[in-house]
This record gives C-alpha cells, structure tokens and sequence, in this order.
C-alpha cells in the first residue's frame, strides 16, 4: 500500500486523509499543534459557491485603503517594509482587475458546488450531525452602493447557474419572522450552505483515528531532505519521516515550508476574529452576512457565531479589541434588537486564513519535487472549500483525471 504523509491537519488536511484512506492509501499525518484547535475551527461555518469573486477584485484596493484608517474597519494591513508583504501586495494589485474576476468565476463555483455535494455524502458516510443546513445565507445591504453591487452579483450568479435572489426588506423579515430589521433589502445565496465546524472537524478525525490512519499532534515539521528532485523524508518529533507521497496543507504556515524544497507559494495570514452568544430570543433561521461590515453572523450549536475582519500581516497571539468592538457595534445596526456584548477575552477565538495575492486556492503538483501535491491557500473559503481540495488530491496522488480542471489552481502560478 503506497504511504501518504499530510502536513497540516485543518480541513484541508483531514479531507485529504479522508479520500486518500478511502482510495486504499496508508496515510499519516503530521501537525505540529494539538488538533483541537486551527482555522478550520473557530471559523463562520459557510459553504459558498455565492463567493464565486475572488477577494483580489476591482475595487478591493480602494476599499481596503479607506478602510485602513479606520481602528475598527474589518480590513486592515499594517504599513511595513516587510518585502514578504511587499510582494504579496503587488501581485494582489496586479490580480484585482476584472479579467481576472471573469477568469476565476467558472473554475470556483465548480470548485465550490463539487465539496458542497461531498458535504452532503460526508454527513452520510461519516453519520455525523455536523448541522449541516441548505438554507442559504441572506447577504443585507443598508446603502445604495452595496446593493447596486450585490445587484451585480446576482446577475452574474444567474449566469453561472447559481440560485440567488435579490429580496426587499419586507420579503427579508418574511423569512426570519420576528426577527426586526433595518436594512434596504438583502441578497439572498439560496446555493449556499452551513455547519458546525467543530461537530465536522471532531467527527472527521475520529472517523480517521477508528479507521487506522495515523494522528500525530505535536508534529511540527521543521526540515525537508530532497534527492534526485523527490523528497526523501520530512523532519518532525525528532525522527525522519519517508512516504511515497507528500501533501502541503499547512494553512498560513505552507509558504515557509514550501521554502524547504525552494518553492515560492505567496501566502499572507488574513486574521480573523470569533465568539459566540446564546441564541437570542428571536431564532436567526438563515445565516447573515452584513455586506459593509463585512460580519458573518450564523447560528450553530444551539448558539450564535459573529466573525469577521481581516488584519493581513502576520502570525501573532495579540488581539486587537478594537476589531473586535468593530464587530459588535455593527450588528444592531442590521438586527436593532440583536445586540452581542462586547466579549471578554477568553470569549474571543481568532484564526489566520491563508491568502494567496489572486484569492484562488493552490491546488496541484509542486514544480520543484515530484512527489508533493500543495493544498492550501483557500483565504476565506476553506471551511467550504476542503472536501473538494481533498478528493482533487487524492485523485491527482491516484493518477487520475481531476474531477475539476485545476490550471488555474498552479501551485507555480507565480513562479
Ligand atoms: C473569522 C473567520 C471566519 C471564516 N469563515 C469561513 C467560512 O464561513 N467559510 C469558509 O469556507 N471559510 C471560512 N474561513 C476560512 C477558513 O477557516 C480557512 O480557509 C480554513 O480553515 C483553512 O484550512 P486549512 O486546513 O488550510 O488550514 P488550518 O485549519 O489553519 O490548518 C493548518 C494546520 O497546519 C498545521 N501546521 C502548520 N505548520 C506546520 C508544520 N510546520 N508542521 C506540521 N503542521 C503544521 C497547523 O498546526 C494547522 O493545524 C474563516 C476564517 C476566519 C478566520
């Protein structure tokens, strides 16, 4: 049986142990922290073949710079010198234009509606109640501009063949009956869906751990020994680890490992922050985004998640209040009679999604060694994203034709 070594046990990683264990692989894998907690936890719970627009797009530029002065704005990168974050913002420049958006549209909804279906197949195979839910996510606008830009979305989205609609403000409260408004309308991504992260991520490792592949928590992988353009075996826990193939799912972390077998994968840490409340009294049905806050609001677990923000830069414990406070203070001004308090720290959980500069996934064969398969940088996608990437792995590591075409997805797109 071929041997099959995971680096980065978040979504991606036990997806990709999931259909790999599933095509006879013997497959181990490695992360250096606990298993209890990466991006794949605290995150929204979104499956979203509505975000068929990559984050590198017109206007995000503009956008991000006006946001940057604001302390509680959901987006911000720290002026720096750091060439790492020069580069990375050059190629975001150089990527947000609408070619690009026009480009990507077709490869991410397929990317997207194919792990939706595996979600569906998962939540059977595995008998897990992960929550997972089909009710779409109802995206409001309160100014003229978002909805003339959600406008624009839908009609693109119709195009695609996605189930969307625009919903005034009196068809929004019909569907979330008692549940006060103050909106101009919403758009409403019928295609969408959600989850309970942590139910998904408990249920797939202990399907894993039951089914014989091989968990190993406090696996920090520190070095890569290559020969003759293969890897020979990864370093981590004191002993050398050799296998047949190797995958990169490290999240934020894949573009330092990526450098141990001279691979350039761009990628920043977007930090995002979370807490959650008890349901109020007035049950939100349908997960909410609140489009120029840029705050996701779903309810999960019998309670109410609110996330957001982005502070692209660095890896780091500290949180930033102020975001956070960004964050609470926006929500009444769509729900009036939702009104989350602020959370003390031990409430807040954050997490770093890791961003490519084009907002595409990297998904494929490394350029540098023949045995390694990237996957990684799904930005603000992954949770939706991580049972397509891992079934595309598995086929790719079994010599078969990817179920969707994966050009655009080049780990060495910037190469
Ligand atoms: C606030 C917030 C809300 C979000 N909401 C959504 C949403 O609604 N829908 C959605 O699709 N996505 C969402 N995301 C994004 C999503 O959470 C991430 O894209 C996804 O979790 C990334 O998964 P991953 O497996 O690539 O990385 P991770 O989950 O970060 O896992 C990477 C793993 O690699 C391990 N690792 C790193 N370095 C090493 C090393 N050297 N050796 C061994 N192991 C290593 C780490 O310990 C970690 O366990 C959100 C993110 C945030 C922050």
């Amino acid at each position: 049986m071929a041997e099959v070594i995971i680096i980065g046990g978040g979504i991606v990683g036990l997806s990709s142990a999931y259909y790999l264990h599933k095509k006879g692989y013997s497959v181990t894998i490695l992360d250096k922290g606990d298993l209890k907690d990466n991006c794949s936890y605290g995150n929204a719970g979104m499956i979203v073949p509505s975000h068929f627009v990559p984050l590198a797009s017109p206007g995000m530029v503009q956008q991000g710079i006006r946001w940057m002065f604001n302390s509680k704005s959901p987006f911000y990168v720290k002026p720096s010198l750091n060439g790492k974050l020069i580069g990375w913002g050059l190629k975001f420049l150089k990527n947000a234009n609408a070619k690009h958006v026009e480009r990507a549209g077709i490869p991410l909804r397929d990317l997207s509606l194919l792990s939706k279906s595996l979600y569906h197949s998962l939540a059977d195979e595995l008998k897990a109640d992960f929550e997972l839910q089909d009710k779409g996510i109802l995206a409001f606008y309160k100014t003229e501009k978002a909805a003339e830009e959600e406008g624009h979305l839908v009609k693109k989205a119709l195009e695609l063949g996605l189930d969307m609609a625009a919903l005034s403000a009196a068809e929004c409260a019909a569907l979330q009956p008692g549940l006060k408004l103050d909106v101009l309308g919403a758009v409403h991504y019928r295609c969408d869906s959600h989850l309970y992260p942590k139910k998904l991520m408990d249920a797939l490792l202990n399907y894993l751990q039951l089914n014989g592949v091989k968990i190993m928590p406090n696996h920090e992988v520190t070095r890569i020994e290559v020969a003759e353009k293969a890897i020979n075996s990864v370093f981590a826990g004191n002993m050398a680890w050799k296998a047949d193939h190797f995958v990169l799912a490290s999240g934020s972390w894949s573009a330092e490992i990526a450098k141990m077998v001279d691979m350039n994968i761009p990628i920043m840490p977007g930090k995002g922050y979370s807490f959650m409340e008890p349901e109020p009294e007035q049950r939100m049905q349908i997960p909410a985004l609140l489009c120029e806050a840029r705050v996701a609001i779903t309810p999960m677990n019998g309670s109410i998640r609110y996330g957001g923000t982005m502070e692209l830069g660095q890896i780091n414990q500290k949180i930033n209040k102020q975001r956070v406070l960004g964050i609470v203070e926006s929500v009444p001004k769509y729900f009036p009679d939702l009104k989350p308090e602020v959370p003390s720290m031990d409430k807040i959980w954050y997490g770093f999604r890791p961003s490519s500069p084009d907002g595409l996934p990297y998904i494929g064969y490394s350029h540098k060694v023949k045995n390694l398969i990237v996957a990684t940088g799904h930005g603000m996608m992954g949770l939706g994203l991580g049972p397509a990437t891992g079934s595309l792995v598995s086929e790719l590591i079994a010599g078969e034709k990817p179920t969707v075409a994966l050009g655009i997805f080049s780990p060495s797109r910037f190469n």
